[in-house]
């Protein structure tokens, strides 16, 4: 009986890394978070490329910092 209830955990987990593979590649959604979350833009005091998520934006123009944003 314990021998069953290992090889059913065995193969859920199996099945769940299987799944979660499969989908991976097969959902365009995901693709399109990352390309938007990946998008670079430049620091308008210093030029440094960071991401749009974590840049500042101020007088529309991104800014790394909030000191470039007061420099800028
Ligand atoms: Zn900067």
């Amino acid at each position: 009986m314990q021998y069953l209830v290992i090889l059913a955990l065995i193969v859920g987990v199996y099945f769940f890394f299987i799944r979660e593979r499969g989908t991976k590649p097969a959902s365009p959604k995901k693709d399109k978070t990352q390309e938007t979350s990946n998008e670079m833009v430049a620091c308008s005091a210093c030029g440094i490329y960071c991401e749009v998520d974590e840049a500042l934006l101020s007088n529309a123009k991104y800014y790394c910092s909030k000191e470039c944003v007061r420099r800028g």
